[in-house]
């Protein structure tokens, strides 16, 4: 089976994931010499760094989605978005086999990201609940909200007091928003929507196994975030590691024990595996190995770009940072040199601009490291606020964002607290993709 695009006259460039990366590269390839075609296991590009507030229920998730079908919808030459799963590369014959079906390229380009890293742990990854895309944040929307309901009626303390502890694994910079978010909800939600609980039995433990919080950013944006947090009542263990999670407690290496049926992992991520990808191509963090143009080593057709490669340069021994300003100019650069590739030209090296970093704690409070400066408080959280709006896609999501910013802050009051289940849906898709991975499997290997 073959997905069903027409070949023309033009090279073409098959870019999986339709991320900040691919994204990125798609846009840039506009009224280039290529036919483009973007595949993403979802048919929307998702804005992760406010996924936490859907997680916590202040913002809808259609503000932080945008479909890609409306990307392209004004690009009806040479422009082709698939929904399908990237499985297997077959480099030989330039093909790469998806859920839908196999498809031929010129040039390949992987922009699939990161998904959770639970170490190799079987157990966390069924039972922890992780935070990496929509609908993880849905899930864990429905199950805080969920649990609040529980304990209003549950008839034991012990019953309670799992249901009222919410414990967050990983002090990076989701572990800590989503924190900041959880005891803004417990402070100014809880009490209006459920006040038959006492808002103060809500407890929320930060857990990060180094001795600091936010370890990849400087000293003074740990300590500012670590001091917020702290006066917000959030308790924070460093340099504590989970052992385990079993009758709804968290187990420390120490024995130290937390009752808790909110089990959140934000401790890492490991890069998007593409089936047989030959395993000496893989380097640190899963991440696929390219030169300095991006191309994937030893496969001239190839290239990766964002989270889900690792390059190396003098001021980056170790690789780039997996963020958003890495992937989108690794993307501007990859789609300048492809143009400069049919011409003939030679390519250009990639050198990433390090316009900085930053995480918010919570109402009026974040941190903000940028490359010779670093600040926090409400300047910080203001700045935050202006970069993530400008970086939204789209002008009707950027309204809605700010139109609920403006609404939380002056209320207290945070958007939509439903608790919705896709079950069925859920269960039939499950299904369908169970059965075209068998199909499918067979026919990679003919
Ligand atoms: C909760 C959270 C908050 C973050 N906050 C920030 C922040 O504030 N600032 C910042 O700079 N960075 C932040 N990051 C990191 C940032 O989001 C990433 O560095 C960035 O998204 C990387 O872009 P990418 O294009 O490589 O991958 P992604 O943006 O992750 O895109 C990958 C795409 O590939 C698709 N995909 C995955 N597997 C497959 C497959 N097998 N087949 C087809 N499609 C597939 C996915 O659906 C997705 O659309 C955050 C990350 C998370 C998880």
């Amino acid at each position: 089976m073959s997905i069903n695009i027409a070949r023309n006259n033009k090279k073409r460039i098959v870019i999986v994931g339709g991320g900040f990366g691919g994204l990125q590269l798609a846009n840039k390839l506009k009224g280039s010499d290529y036919q483009v075609v973007l595949v993403d296991k979802n048919n929307y590009h998702q804005f992760l760094p406010l996924i936490y507030q859907v997680a916590t229920a202040g913002m809808e998730p259609s503000s932080i989605a945008f479909p890609f079908r409306n990307v392209y919808k004004n690009r009806k030459k040479n422009f082709y978005f698939r929904m399908a799963e990237a499985r297997a590369i077959v480099p030989e014959h330039n093909l790469l086999q998806t859920s839908i079906g196999k498809i031929e390229y010129d040039y390949l380009v992987f922009a699939a990201g990161t998904t959770s890293n639970f170490f190799g742990n079987k157990h966390f990854e069924e039972v922890a609940m992780p935070m990496k895309s929509i609908s993880e944040a849905m899930g864990l929307r429905n199950a805080l909200l969920a649990n609040f309901e529980r304990a209003i009626t549950c008839t034991t303390e012990e019953e309670k007091r799992e249901l009222l502890n919410i414990v967050i694994v990983g002090g990076g910079a989701t572990g800590i928003e989503i924190a900041g978010a959880l005891s803004e909800m417990k402070r100014y939600v809880v009490p209006k929507d459920y006040p038959e609980l006492n808002w103060e039995d809500v407890h929320i433990y930060l857990v990060e196994a180094n001795d600091k919080l936010l370890h990849t950013m400087s000293d003074s944006a740990s300590k500012a975030a670590y001091n917020s947090l702290e006066k917000m009542g959030v308790k924070i263990i460093l340099g504590q590691r989970v052992a385990d999670y079993t009758n709804r407690e968290v187990v420390f290496e120490n024995g130290d024990t937390i009752p808790t049926r909110s089990f959140i992992w934000t401790s890492g991520v490991t890069a998007v595996r593409i089936g047989n990808f030959n395993t000496e191509l893989i380097g640190h963090g899963g991440r696929i190995m390219v030169d300095e143009h991006n191309r994937v080593k030893g496969l001239n057709n190839v290239f990766a770009i964002g989270d889900q490669c690792i390059q190396t340069e003098d001021a980056y021994p170790n690789g780039h940072p997996q963020l958003a300003q890495v992937a989108i100019q690794q993307a501007t650069l990859l789609a300048a040199n492809f143009k400069r590739l049919s011409k003939g030209k030679d390519l250009r090296p990639f050198h990433y601009k390090n316009l900085g970093s930053m995480a918010t704690v919570g109402r009026n409070s974040a941190v903000v490291d940028l490359p010779k400066l670093h600040f926090s408080g409400w300047v910080a959280w203001l700045t935050w606020l202006v970069v993530h709006l400008r970086s939204i896609l789209g002008i009707r999501n950027k309204i809605f964002v700010l139109l609920n910013w403006i609404w939380n802050y002056i209320t207290y009051d945070s958007s939509i607290r439903l608790i919705v289940y896709a079950r069925k849906a859920q269960e039939i898709k499950d299904r369908e993709l169970r059965e075209s991975q068998t199909h499918l499997g067979e026919d990679v290997l003919t």
